[in-house]
């Protein structure tokens, strides 16, 4: 049987990182894929890592535990540990790879590749994978979340979990488009049309692009959203810049709109194609627009998973039932928004537990 000190279940962002830590220490890494998916297609190819202003409230979870891992390992350090590949910072806050492969290559490392099944633990931990048992003193899961199974995403990090008595708060896909009520469908007529708008959901407001398709709305002010809504009405301003000024031009000629969205958006609502000054109605219409989305489109189409392994039953990322089992990256309960916080939150807890690690060894 083959023996290590530290068993990394899952080579992805946060195993991966972590391992990077561990150098000259006796650990095995293992995972059923060689590549990092869900790294090489991030980011469109180009792998969103961080972002300039990271802070816990840009995620959904345990804002204490959040702050703690952030600030011991921040945006700065990440920037640092990744100053000699090339990248850049796009929309004044999202720092992006020249290509994902250059973070790929920067983490890669060895694996041990195989199916991870399960873990049982008597003396130390026995980790179950289709080419044999693993034993080990410590066990780290960083075998991520579900959403994106085409990339090898599974729920073993969750049954490891329950396994042990841990409660998961229920995954649900999030980073994810949203699909429409019949009353909404006027929105379909719209694929592939994109604008500026504000989202309001919960208590949070995301103003970027939305994007219309033949499924329903998405875009990053959508996806945004998508983390926070919990079923029940979203608000959209489509005209968030717009000072109303007195005009004899008919709407779909004055609105800083797509003139296909502003003509389908008048005749679904029964308004005709008037001056501005006689548009009001409409116009307040367009400022205040709230609908109640049907539901999102999965996991195969979701960015991140939220839900997950709950912190209220880890103390600094370790199982408070079970001494040396440790959960990092996007497995726990806790998800970012857009824009390089998931991977930020995989590096910084990854990190935490290799400092931890560290001090042990
Ligand atoms: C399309 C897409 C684009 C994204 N873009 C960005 C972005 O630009 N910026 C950003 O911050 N976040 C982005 N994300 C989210 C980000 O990729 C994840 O949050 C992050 O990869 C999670 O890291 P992790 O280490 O927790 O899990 P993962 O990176 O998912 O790693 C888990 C690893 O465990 C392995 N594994 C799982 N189950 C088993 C098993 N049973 N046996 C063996 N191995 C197993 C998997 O193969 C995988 O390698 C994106 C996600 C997707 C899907």
């Amino acid at each position: 049987m083959i023996k290590t000190d530290i068993a990394i279940l899952g080579a992805g962002a946060s195993g991966l990182f972590l391992a990077s830590f561990l150098d000259g220490k006796d650990y095995l890494l293992i995972d059923h894929n060689q590549t990092p998916l869900k790294i090489k297609v991030s980011g469109g190819g180009k792998c969103n890592f961080t972002n300039e202003f990271v802070t816990p409230d840009n995620y959904l979870g345990d804002k204490k535990l959040i702050k703690k891992v952030l600030d011991n390992f921040s945006n700065k350090d990440v920037l640092r540990f990744f100053r000699d590949i090339k990248y850049k910072k796009i929309k004044n806050n999202q720092y992006f790879a020249s290509s994902s492969n250059e973070i790929i290559k920067k983490l890669n490392k060895k694996k041990f590749l195989a199916e991870i099944l399960g873990v049982e633990k008597d003396n130390n931990f026995i980790v179950h994978t289709s080419k044999g048992d693993i034993r080990a003193n410590k066990v780290v899961v960083a075998t991520g979340g579900v959403s994106y199974k085409k990339l090898g995403a599974t729920d073993i990090g969750y049954k490891i979990a329950k396994s042990f008595g841990h409660c998961v708060t229920a995954p649900l896909p999030a980073l994810v488009g949203l699909s429409l009520q019949k009353e909404q469908f006027w929105m379909k007529n719209l694929s592939g049309v994109s604008l500026k708008a504000k989202i309001e959901v919960e208590d949070k407001l995301f103003f970027d692009d939305i994007l219309f398709s033949h499924r329903g709305i998405t875009g990053p002010a959508v996806l945004n959203a998508s983390l926070y809504w919990k079923k029940g009405k979203i608000k959209c301003d489509f005209l968030p810049e717009y000072d109303i000024k007195k005009s004899n031009k008919t709407l779909s000629n004055a609105l800083p709109l797509p003139k296909r969205f502003t003509l389908e958006f008048l005749k679904t609502h029964n308004f005709k194609d008037l001056p501005v000054n006689h548009s009001q109605k409409a116009i307040n219409l367009l400022k205040n627009y709230e609908f109640a989305p049907a539901g999102n489109f999965g996991f195969d189409k979701a960015e991140a998973t939220k839900g997950g392994v709950g912190t209220n039953e880890l103390v600094k990322l370790e199982s408070k039932f079970v001494k040396n089992l440790y959960f990092i990256g996007e497995v726990v309960d806790v998800t970012g928004e857009l824009g390089g916080y998931n991977f930020q939150w995989c590096f910084s807890s990854a990190k935490y537990i290799a400092d931890i690690l560290s001090k042990m060894i």
